[in-house]
């Protein structure tokens, strides 16, 4: 694909396979066996917190508990538009990071 791009003098712009917003190419995750395809670290976290939810539904252990209660506050606190309040939001996105 790259070949053909080059032959019609087009450069293609790495972007993110899941939002499709342009990064860097060192920006990007790839896939192991798809190298082509590339995520960003947004994405990615996003996808990670997907699949562990995947994994946790039908768990009733300690850490699947908190996940769930982590990720329907979350939720919670985004559909109330409270993430964009000057000094909670900084505060959310600090405790987003280092959540599970
Ligand atoms: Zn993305």
């Amino acid at each position: 694909m790259a070949a053909i791009a080059q032959e019609h003098g087009q450069v293609q712009i790495p972007s993110c396979w899941c939002c499709g917003n342009t990064f860097d190419g060192r920006d990007l995750t790839r896939l192991g066996s798809q190298p082509e395809v590339g995520v960003c670290a947004g994405c990615a976290l996003w996808l990670s917190r997907r699949a562990r939810s995947e994994a946790d539904s039908g768990h009733r252990t300690p850490g699947a508990r908190l996940r769930r209660w982590v990720v329907s506050t979350r939720d919670a606190v985004t559909r109330a538009g409270l993430q964009d309040w000057p000094a909670l939001g900084p505060l959310l996105r600090r405790l987003d990071r280092h959540l599970p």
